[in-house]
């Protein structure tokens, strides 16, 4: 007798994948099995209807699931196939050596949240309700297979009702490995810090909790992937008592809603959006503030932006809805529960610990998170921050390689494993300057590589020596190789897209270490996998007392301004009202410094030019947290404006592009009173227009047509936007990052893509 064997490999487990197989199996009358591997699911099938199983595999499986093969195989056996029995089972995982994504975290799923509003059902109100099709999962796996005693839920024991879901092929829990219900899961706790707020505790966490949030407090919630501070975001005061305790002036905070409704209220929102504000992903997508929005200023100052996202465990759903009726808030903010830089928390103790000078109360629960995650955050089709959600799925860059790390820049880090034709990065980890980080950092390598069980024959990292990912790469016994900032900009698009072939890279950011040992960061490079070639940058400006005048813009704005204007300098600086604001004295001292060569490194970094510009039109003096200036003059830019200003392009070797005569146009703007939304337009015009111009330049140098875009700056969808348009206009093929951020976040990515394609050869 033959039986055909079918190996499915992609995400397929812990998304109700066989409990699918299940179901399709014994609809189709045939017998056999299907178990999960950690190579993926094996499936023994024997029966009339083997065909139409097979093309229903295909068509039909889980949403969330992602076939990446299927293979086939007839084979003889002696009686039944699989078990041996009678039917169709589902038979104990095995471990055979290779692995298989594990799924990222997904929201509750609308049956689940009926359920859980239902008081005559059995799991009302019970915060940890999940099934297949919905819940934790990368967040709670230890180890693959994803089974309930390789997670955070071994420890709790099913009841009689819920073991029977679990074995019941026609249940929705069938074979879910989270399940739990109020008698058998993990519970919530409740626990006061600020006595102030004791009348609060009715003995019910949830309702406590609200009660804390209606009057004006600051909670932390533990979530999914971590703890989030919670406040009345339609509470000024709250807000503002949020940010004076996180150290936290002026970084947007992130906002849930009830539902969609309401935040259309605040913001406009696209089709595009609402796919993703509900997609099981649930990341914060960025959305357009409306006028007559009605939320504190507080919430995200001088940004034309927030950050919305719906309820996406029953947590926040009973936060909202729970006791029925209207809901408890129109607007919270949830913001990631950590001090200031520090990776977000996600262990009972360490919370109380460290958040205890900051929230009120805590909404606990005795779930272990075993990985944390970050919420994602998403800006129109494009990443800004991949974690919860995303993570960590793999990514497809074409062919096979060996196995490699990259370990990313040391801002928005992450790290980059690669494994047959898949590269894994990780969630965001964060900024690499504090300690904590860096065990974040080793903490999630350690568990991603036993995950897929990959062990990396070679390591990548950036140029610069002062990254804390350098010198970590560097005491590392595994040999590692130093790729330069802009050119893994670029090969992480390249990785993305597959492709090889020398492009036109353009890489616009805040700023990178370069092979001449000068900070780049506007590079315009002919980029390989063997190698680059720089054939233009901006010309750089004054960065007076280097880091100090990243942080104060107003420093650059001043230097800059000398610099193109000269003796004329302090006369315009009065004019438009920088001498007023700044105060003469302070002016005096920095144009002083920047006189002093060595105080005053040149930047060409794309951003600094934006730092600049906000700061001399009056948006942005100080850059409390990253790209402030520069988000402040985007948000500023006044719709259709087409014109821009006058740059120049120097044929030097490499080329560079000047903008001095920008500069000298925006001051001639401002003297006459031009409105600065204009003006910012104009800037960003102008910008775009020198990359358009420049691209052109180096393709009929080189006639290639592939080019591609990267780097912070393009974080702004203005740029973005216009950049990508018109060279598809001019008959380029453009790339851009798509399931990478375009920041430091694809750095890594980069990075594992050169290294491993530098081995292949
Ligand atoms: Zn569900
Ligand atoms: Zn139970
Ligand atoms: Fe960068």
């Amino acid at each position: 007798m033959t039986h055909l064997r079918i190996k499915v490999k992609g995400l397929v487990q812990g998304v109700g994948f066989r409990p699918f197989v299940f179901k399709l199996a014994r609809a189709l009358n045939l017998s056999g099995s299907v178990r999960n591997t950690s190579g993926g699911v094996v499936i023994e099938v024997a029966g009339r209807h083997v065909r139409d199983f097979l093309q229903r595999l295909r068509t039909e499986h889980p949403e969330i699931s992602c076939i990446e093969s299927i293979e086939t195989e007839s084979v003889e056996t002696e009686g039944l196939p699989g078990h041996g029995q009678e039917g169709f089972s589902i038979v104990e995982s095995e471990d055979d050596g290779t692995a298989t994504p594990v799924a990222p975290d997904m929201s509750i799923c609308d049956e689940c949240l009926s359920e859980l509003l239902d008081p005559s059902d059995r799991r009302h109100l019970h915060p940890f309700i999940n099934c297949t099709n919905c819940g934790p999962r990368y967040s709670i796996t230890r180890a693959l297979p994803y089974d309930r005693q390789n997670t955070t839920m071994a420890g709790f024991m099913t009841c009689k009702d819920c073991s029977r879901e679990y074995g019941d092929p026609r249940d929705r829990r069938f074979h879910a490995q989270a399940n739990a219900c109020n008698r058998c899961g993990p519970k919530l706790g409740f626990h006061v810090l600020n006595p102030g707020f004791e009348w609060c505790d009715s003995g019910e966490p949830v309702l406590s909790a609200v009660r804390v949030l209606k009057a004006g407090g600051i909670v932390a919630v533990k979530g999914l992937g971590g703890f989030h501070l919670a406040c009345n975001a339609e509470d000024r005061d709250a807000v503002a008592r949020l940010r004076e305790r996180k150290h936290r002036p002026k970084k947007p905070f992130a906002l849930m809603a009830p539902d969609l409704e309401t935040i259309r209220r605040y913001c406009d929102v696209t089709e595009e959006d609402t796919l993703l504000l509900l997609s099981r992903r649930r990341p914060i997508v960025l959305l357009r503030k409306r006028s007559e929005c009605g939320l504190p200023e507080e919430v995200a100052p001088g940004n034309r932006c927030l950050g919305f996202m719906l309820p996406y465990t029953p947590i926040h759903c009973l936060l909202f809805f729970h006791p029925p009726g209207m809901p408890n808030f129109n607007c919270l903010i949830m913001t990631s529960g950590n001090l200031s830089e520090e990776p977000i928390i996600c262990g009972n103790e360490a919370a109380v610990e460290r958040l205890s000078g900051i929230a009120d109360a805590f909404l606990l629960h005795d779930r272990d998170i075993y990985t944390r995650v970050d919420d994602s955050v998403v800006r129109a089709d494009f990443l800004i921050r991949r974690s919860r959600g995303y993570a960590p799925e793999a990514i497809p860059i074409g062919g096979n390689g060996p196995e490699v790390l990259g370990v990313g820049a040391d801002l928005k880090n992450t790290f980059t494993l690669t494994r047959g034709p898949l590269a894994i990065p990780s969630q965001h980890i964060g900024d690499m300057e504090n300690l904590e980080t860096l065990k974040f950092f080793e903490e999630t390598l350690e568990k991603l590589k036993s995950l897929y069980k990959i062990e990396p024959v070679a390591l990548a990292h950036d140029m610069h020596p002062g990254y804390h990912s350098t010198r970590w790469a560097e005491a590392h016994p595994l040999e590692g190789l130093g790729v330069q900032h802009h050119h893994a900009h670029v090969a992480s698009v390249m990785a993305e897209a597959g492709l090889t072939a020398d492009v036109i890279g353009v890489a616009l950011d805040g700023s990178g270490y370069g092979t001449d040992g000068t900070i780049w960061g506007s590079e315009f490079l002919i980029a390989g996998v063997e190698g680059f070639e720089r054939l233009c940058h901006f010309n750089g400006i004054p960065l007076p007392g280097g880091e100090a005048a990243i942080r104060e813009p107003w420093r650059t704005a001043a230097a800059w301004i000398q610099d193109v204007a000269g003796e004329n300098a302090l006369h315009y600086m009065d004019r438009i009202g920088f001498l007023d604001r700044i105060g003469e004295a302070r002016v005096r001292e920095v144009l002083q410094v920047a006189g002093l060569g060595e105080f005053s490194p040149r930047s060409c970094g794309a951003g600094r030019l934006f730092d600049a510009v906000a700061a001399i039109t009056g948006m942005a003096d100080k850059n409390t947290y990253e790209a402030e200036a520069a988000t402040a003059l985007e948000s500023r830019a006044a719709d259709g404006v087409t014109e821009g200003y006058p740059f120049t392009v120097r044929p030097s070797e490499p080329m560079t592009v000047d903008f001095s005569e920008t500069l000298t146009s925006i001051l001639e703007d401002l003297t006459s009173g031009a409105d600065v939304g204009v003006i910012s337009a104009r800037f960003h015009n102008t910008v775009v227009a020198a990359v358009v111009k420049v691209v052109g330049m180096l393709h009929r140098l080189t006639g290639i047509r592939d080019v591609v875009v990267s780097g912070g700056v393009f974080q702004s969808l203005y740029i973005r936007e216009r950049v990508m348009g018109r060279l598809s206009e001019d008959g380029f093929s453009v790339y851009c990052n798509r399931h990478m951020p375009p920041n430091d976040a694809n750095i890594s990515l980069g990075q594992a893509y050169i290294l491993r394609e530098r081995l292949k050869r």
